[in-house]
């Protein structure tokens, strides 16, 4: 484990990623499945330490997340299967949870068999986890490791929106934005942004800005359709999009 986590780091990697339970879309390790055990979970994380930067875990059951907690873990992926004490927890800590709104509906994705399965699984999770995390005030993140169909990534508005069922529009906006850059910040000196901070609207700051046909405020489902709604995009201070005349 420290060889490989040492290896990552040193072709670049600014944080690091370990799976430490069972996945939906794998198909050779089943949900249940704690797959580090702790020595190896802290043995990455005291490497990442040594690098100044830490670690997450994708994992969705209680003892997987316990584990990891326990060992050092600064954020955990997905979490749909955890308790009440350990978010709790969590909280208590300061571990980020980053799940993502996924919930068995239109937007499903086309498992079968056991993939199927383990996905009501997890999808039955979802509201409990999101309610638990904003019970308890615990940092949450809003990401995704569904990355590699690229169908999906239109869908990432949509996804955002959906956080309407647990948070208010100025919430999940700031989830989004500025929460997820405190996140990532947590990399420290391997942070790949130098130039300023990031999720921030200030003098000196990436000029990454929307401007929204309508007030997100007040109707978060605006970002879900950026394609109609959104009447220019800037990443870096550089514009990808503008429709305004
Ligand atoms: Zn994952």
């Amino acid at each position: 484990m420290m060889t490989a986590v040492r290896e990552q780091l040193r072709a670049g990697a600014t944080q690091i990623k370990l799976s430490v339970g069972g996945g939906v879309s794998s198909n050779y390790d089943p949900l249940d499945v704690t797959e580090y055990t702790f020595e190896e979970i802290k043995a990455a994380v005291d490497v990442a330490k040594t690098w100044n930067t830490y670690v997450m875990v994708h994992a969705n059951t209680d003892a997987s997340i316990r584990t990891a907690i326990a060992a050092g873990v600064l954020s955990i992926e997905h979490g749909f299967l955890l308790e009440e004490e350990t978010i709790k927890l969590m909280a208590n800590k300061g571990v980020w949870l980053s799940p993502e709104p996924l919930l068995n509906d239109e937007d499903a994705f086309p498992f079968t068999g056991e993939n199927q399965r383990k996905w009501i699984q997890v999808t039955d999770g979802t509201d409990k986890t999101y309610s638990l995390a904003k019970k308890y005030k615990a940092k949450v993140a809003f990401g995704t490791d569904l990355l590699f169909d690229p169908t999906l990534g239109p869908k990432q508005g949509k996804f955002l929106a959906k956080l309407k069922r647990w948070f208010t529009p100025y919430e999940a906006l700031k989830i989004a934005t500025s929460e997820n850059a405190e996140l990532l910040a947590m990399c420290g000196p391997r942070n790949p942004y130098k130039e300023g901070p990031l999720g921030v609207v200030a003098e000196g700051a990436y000029a990454d800005l929307l401007l929204v046909n309508g007030n997100p405020l007040e109707n978060l489902d605006l970002v879900a359709d950026p394609d109609k709604n959104f009447a220019m995009i800037m990443k870096d201070g550089k514009i990808y999009k503008n429709t305004v005349k």
